[in-house]
């Protein structure tokens, strides 16, 4: 019988076609003075890491560009980030004075230090530098995101809707065995440095950022981050939060995206749970459904299909074919049927994603040949969020320096070990 369904076949197509300029992350080792990613396999799985995001993320970024923002003025900044140990020590980069940060794109510094965490990581921040303009220096801060926060009559917007980093740090602990493998999450009996990475990276995109510039703070009352779409992955709850920064050990699990051998769908906790290195622990942990909500919810662009393939399943039952369809929180799905290829007629009910693999049975059972296409559909477009008023925030949030404000640098400290 299931001969007769041979030359069936799954076409997909896409009503919202997202700009698709990828996102660049270049990773820099200037801060890796004990060479730690000399270590075989180090780079490759942080470059693995950084693959799934650049795959992912479709925001057009401007570029930051000391010398071109304006032609004949040589416009300055430096990076700066935490010295990863207990000082804890804001330091710029003065080495990387008037860093060019080019369109669609995040420079990652990267090392490895005997820090007491397993892995710190996150946006960096802002030293400005005369001469002052404030064109130059919102270009700095948001880089013509209009959700991002902004500086105007000389203060910041707070109630952020986006975050537009230049990059940031990622420090990993030197002290510990790793598993560089992105293949074998038991090699060597290490902790999977693959997993670490994923969870970092998500610090440097700006998630468990607590800062007045920063979209997350917007979103956290209560203790729970507070995003349209990461509730609706948590099973429509605003997801606990015990430090504020990372995703409680007692949330429901959520599902994973098919990266580094995982399957669509399988039950996992966030990348962005609080225990990192319980996570997973014969399997890598990988970004799932409510961590791509979170993204999101804080301002992001996602081309989800361009991660999860919009390719679903055909199998044959005893009495209908059925379609398996990977899913995602925030998008819709329309299952269309056609028996003769001209005409596609929607069936069966809209597919709300959940981050799962659903399945829809053909009520026309095994009567016909039929031809299925998939239609997705963001529900939310741009993503709508509650805007919550920054809670408990001192009055001066910023060092002022020459009547310039710095933005931080922000390290989330990271995992036991
Ligand atoms: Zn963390």
């Amino acid at each position: 019988m299931s001969n007769f369904f041979t030359s069936s076949f799954i076409a997909l197509s896409v009503f919202l076609i997202a700009p698709s300029s990828a996102l660049e992350i270049i990773f820099r080792y200037d801060l890796d003075t004990e060479g730690f990613f000399e270590q075989e396999g180090a780079t490759e799985a942080l470059e693995t890491a950084a693959e799934f995001f650049e795959n992912l993320i479709v925001d057009e970024l401007e570029a930051i560009d000391p010398a071109g923002f304006q032609p004949g003025t040589q416009f300055s900044w430096q990076p700066t980030y935490l010295e990863p140990n207990q000082s804890n020590q804001e330091l710029p980069a003065i080495s990387e004075t008037d860093l060019l940060v080019p369109a669609d794109t995040l420079i990652i510094f990267v090392g490895g230090r005997r820090i007491s965490a397993l892995a710190q990581g996150g946006p960096g921040g802002i030293e400005f530098l005369p001469p002052a303009n404030t064109g130059w220096f919102n270009q700095l801060i948001n880089r013509g995101e209009a959700g991002a926060t902004q500086f105007i009559n000389n203060s910041f917007t707070t109630g952020q809707t986006d975050f537009a980093p230049w990059g940031g740090t990622m420090f990993f602990n030197s002290n510990v065995t790793w598993n560089f493998s992105t293949t074998d999450p038991i090699a060597n009996s290490g902790i999977d440095f693959l997993s670490v990475a994923f969870h970092e990276l998500g610090h440097v995109l700006g998630l468990g950022i607590l800062s007045p510039t920063s979209s997350w703070q917007t979103l956290i009352e209560n203790g729970r981050f507070q995003g349209a779409l990461a509730s609706e992955s948590n099973q429509n709850s605003a997801p606990q939060l015990p430090d504020l920064i990372h995703w409680s050990t007692f949330l429901p699990d959520s599902r994973t995206l098919p990266v580094a051998g995982r399957q669509h769908g399988e039950a996992q906790h966030g990348m962005m749970r609080i225990l990192i290195s319980a996570l997973g622990a014969d399997q890598f942990a990988v970004p799932t459904d409510l961590d791509i909500a979170a993204l999101r919810d804080i301002g992001w662009e996602l081309e989800v299909n361009s991660v999860v393939p919009l390719e679903p399943g055909l199998n044959f039952g005893p009495s209908s074919p059925q379609l398996m369809i990977p899913t995602t929180t925030g998008i819709n799905y329309q299952v269309m049927r056609s028996e003769a290829l001209d005409s596609f007629t929607s069936s069966g009910p809209m597919i709300i994603g959940n981050g799962a693999v659903q399945t829809w049975d053909d009520p026309n059972g095994l009567i016909a040949r039929a031809f299925y296409t998939i239609v997705s559909q963001e529900t939310v477009s741009p993503v709508s969020v509650s805007r919550l008023s920054p809670k408990n925030l001192p009055e001066t949030a910023f060092s002022l320096k020459e009547n310039w404000p710095s933005l931080p640098a922000i390290q989330c400290q990271c995992g036991e070990h």
